[in-house]
């Protein structure tokens, strides 16, 4: 299994690896899996990472990248170039501003759903992000869509704030429960519990990539909100 490098080290942009297995996918493209990889792959509401991978100074687009019976698979476009081979030794490039974009919207949602949170008890059902803007969805029973705003202005100042992030892991028989705002609770087969914590603000367990402090993320902007009934408010943002 590919090593995720992305997990404890978000800002990793460049490095090598080696093909461990590439996959015919027609129209001049391949499925390529890495032994290691910084290519986040869609999932958990973040969408998936592009870049490129490099061998004798001919570049490979990397155009999606998703998880395929446990594997990171990366879906390469050749470019016209000779397909890349197992073993092969290539150059990875992330396209960082998109990644870095991505994780500002992360801490970002994490924050604001922080405060939702905390002022009115919603649980968090589902959510999108994206570079221009990002979903939340909540269920809540007294619904204020007035109040978003203030929650918004909240979530600004603690971003303002300047928290660090901190990545650590706990064990799968760890109560999470009392902290968890995912509606749905956590996958059933974790072995290992990844705990995403805004030092001072709020500790949740997360798969995605987060910049290493709130400040990094400047000011959020509520866009709109829509209620889809009870289990279904939605709260659209977007990064100042
Ligand atoms: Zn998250």
């Amino acid at each position: 299994m590919a090593e995720a490098l992305y997990l404890n080290d978000a800002y990793i942009k460049e490095w090598t690896a080696k093909i461990v297995s590439v996959n015919d996918a027609g129209n001049g493209r391949s499925f390529i899996v890495l032994d290691k990889t910084a290519f986040y792959p869609k999932g958990g509401g973040q969408p998936h990472d592009e870049g490129v991978l490099i061998k004798d100074c001919k570049e490979y687009q990397v155009i999606f990248t998703v998880k395929l019976s446990g594997e990171i698979s990366n879906e390469v476009d050749n470019n016209g170039n000779e397909p890349l081979k197992q073993n092969d030794i290539v150059q990875c490039k992330l396209n960082w501003e998109r990644r870095y974009r991505l994780m500002k919207m992360h801490t970002a949602c994490h924050v604001f759903a922080g405060v939702l949170h905390k002022e009115t008890g919603a649980m968090i059902t589902g959510n999108q992000l994206d570079i221009d803007q990002s979903r939340i969805d909540f269920s809540v029973e007294q619904y204020n869509p007035e109040k978003l705003i203030e929650y918004v202005n909240k979530a600004n100042v603690i971003l303002n704030e300047g928290h660090n992030n901190k990545i650590y892991y706990l064990d799968k028989n760890a109560d999470v429960d009392k902290f968890l705002r995912l509606a749905k609770g956590l996958p059933p087969n974790i072995t290992n519990i990844r705990i995403v914590e805004i030092e001072g603000f709020d500790a949740q367990p997360d798969g995605g990539t987060h910049v290493h402090n709130t400040k990094e993320v400047g000011r959020i902007m509520f866009q709109k909100s829509e209620n889809k009934g009870k289990n279904n408010r939605r709260v659209y943002l977007s990064l100042e």
